[in-house]
């Protein structure tokens, strides 16, 4: 954090509330640097090892296992362990299962994410708009009936929270019989979801389930059937999962920390249930503050939809925001600063944040508008 020009340093952890990479949970952190030399039993760290090696072999098996138990993932769906990040996905879903199919595809576009989604799925195919919130500044989900979906369409995609606005779906969207794809990037995990409903659930790791680095493709096994032999082997699903996401080296070390994540989720937190409930709690906080500042903080999303993972907020004035800003920093409140074109502040309180992280900011908040109010 860069203050009058002077770096300060940071001699303990802060509470990050970055929209990502973002916070990993402490006791991941601590056994990767216990673990990170010698991993136990091997003698090297996982780092140095063999992507084929059987302590690997066993790292990604136990991570793909571990998504399965938290997400009751069915056996007709596989999981792929990908790099490129959600922008790559953004691509590859419709060079894989649109491009040559004489279909369109359909997109929701709640926000930006979405909005880049669909810029990239046209270069591989035709694309429709099923519904744009542009002219309410994406602060809203649609409601069912305003919906243009077309029966016929190679897909549906979606993106189930848009990290710069904080606009989530609740549930999934009701696609009838069309793939429904979804950029999951910044909520996989949140709770448990009906993977059935899914044709592609996609997501990169930075924000809730790991380090940048891996992305994740959950992808039913007709879709997968689906890519055409002329694709480059790296861009081509059927290929990636033939070869169980080892057709080249994978990123190694991100995996293993999804691994450690996803450990910590069935372990301490105890499934994606309690996660669910843990995550209600931690925004609930923030937005009782916004609601009961009498409009002193101002949130983006429609309550109905606002986002358990990314809480953006401004004041009716610019002139606090640096007051805001020095004031939290001083409790440690760190990495606020709401992206540019919503402006404000935006408290991302991923899974791995602590509850006492967002009870503090809330705290702030509102003695901050005793002050200022
Ligand atoms: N989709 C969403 C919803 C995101 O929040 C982000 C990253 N902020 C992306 C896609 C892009 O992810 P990546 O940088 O891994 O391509």
């Amino acid at each position: 954090m860069i203050r009058k020009g002077k770096q300060k340093k940071m001699e303990k952890r802060v509470y990050n509330f970055a929209a990502g990479p973002a916070v990993l949970p402490l006791s991941v952190l601590e056994q990767a640097q216990r673990d990170l030399v010698c991993l136990p039993g091997c003698g090297m760290s996982i780092m140095e090892m063999s992507h084929r090696s059987a302590p690997f072999t066993e790292v990604i098996e136990s991570t793909e296992a571990n998504l399965r138990k938290l997400l009751s993932i069915p056996d007709n769906y596989r999981v792929l362990f990908l790099q490129g990040g959600a922008q790559l996905q953004f691509a590859m879903a419709p060079m894989n299962i649109l491009r040559g199919t004489g279909k369109t595809a359909d997109y929701v576009l709640t926000g930006t994410w979405g909005k880049k989604a669909m810029g990239q799925a046209k270069t591989q195919g035709p694309v429709r708009v099923a519904w744009d919130g542009g002219d309410e500044n994406y602060s809203r989900i649609p409601k069912a009936d305003e919906l243009d979906l077309n029966p016929e369409a190679a897909y549906v995609h979606v993106t189930s929270n848009e990290t710069i606005q904080g606009v989530q779906f609740p549930t999934e969207l009701e696609a009838g019989n069309v793939p429904l794809l979804c950029d999951s990037s910044s909520d996989l995990l949140w709770k448990p979801v009906d993977i059935q409903k899914y044709g592609i659930l996609y997501a990169c790791a930075q924000k809730n389930v790991g380090p940048a680095g891996v992305t994740i493709v959950i992808i039913r096994d007709d879709l997968v059937e689906m890519s055409a032999d002329d694709l480059p082997v790296m861009l081509n699903y059927k290929k990636l999962s033939d070869a169980k996401s080892l057709l080249n080296t994978p990123p190694c070390f991100a995996i293993y920390m999804v691994k450690l994540v996803t450990e910590w989720l069935l372990n301490e937190v105890g499934g994606l249930d309690k996660m669910h409930e843990l995550n209600q709690k931690k925004a609930q906080l923030l937005y009782d503050v916004i609601d009961s500042s009498g409009g002193f903080y101002l949130g983006h999303a429609k309550p109905e939809c606002r986002s358990l993972m990314n809480v953006p907020f401004r004041m009716q004035t610019d002139e606090l925001d640096k007051q805001f800003m020095d004031g939290a920093a001083e409790q440690n409140l760190v990495t606020l600063k709401g992206h540019r074109s919503v402006g404000g502040f935006r408290a991302s309180i991923y899974n791995a944040m602590p509850l006492e992280g967002v009870q503090l900011l809330a705290d702030f908040m509102q003695d901050f508008q005793k002050k200022h109010g």
